[in-house]
């Protein structure tokens, strides 16, 4: 049994990382989405709203599940009994950290593989880093995010602005 891990801060998650995590599904017995909790930078959503937001839009998809971790990857790969890790190219600006990631990952742990995807076209320019700037602007995020989550972005965007007044 394959069963692969793709991690990601997913914050929020965007229809790029969405198109992962189908043809992942496609490929694989069982695929566990990781959200990272550990950033250095503080995110716009919280570990447990950004498990939400992914559970329900990924909920129609059968053999994908999602959990937040912190720590090594290593770790959270060998906890899932998994030994696939799946990550998502989308420029040659990704490549060289990737690569550094991956190998790295598997001085560590030998038993696991790092795969990577490269990104549908139509997503390749897609960062959840722009699309939060677009939110914060009030521009039209539908393009880039599944209807739930943009209404989620809102929501947040709107919680700071009148946070700030
Ligand atoms: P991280 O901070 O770990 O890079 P992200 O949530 O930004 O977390 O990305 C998680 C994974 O999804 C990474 O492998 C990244 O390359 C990939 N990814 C990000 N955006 C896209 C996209 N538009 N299309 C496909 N893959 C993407």
């Amino acid at each position: 049994m394959t069963v692969a891990v793709y991690p990601g801060s997913f914050d929020p998650v965007t229809l790029g990382h969405m198109d992962i995590i189908e043809r992942t599904a496609q490929m694989m017995d069982h695929v566990i989405v990781g959200v990272l909790q550990n950033k250095s930078k503080t995110p716009l959503f919280s570990a447990e709203e950004r498990v939400r937001m992914l559970e329900k839009i990924t909920s129609r998809i059968k053999n994908v599940e999602v959990q937040s971790f912190d720590g090594l990857l290593v770790d959270f790969v060998h906890k899932c009994r998994a030994n696939v890790i799946v990550r998502g190219l989308r420029a040659i600006t990704d490549f060289e950290y990737e690569l550094q990631m991956a190998q790295t990952n598997r001085v560590m742990a030998p038993d696991i593989d790092t795969i990577f995807l490269t990104t549908n076209l139509r997503y390749s320019y897609l960062s959840s880093t722009t699309v939060k700037e677009i939110a914060f602007y009030h521009g039209r995020l539908e393009e880039f995010l599944h209807p739930f989550v943009a209404e989620q972005v809102r929501q947040k965007v709107e919680d700071y602005y009148q946070s700030k007044n």
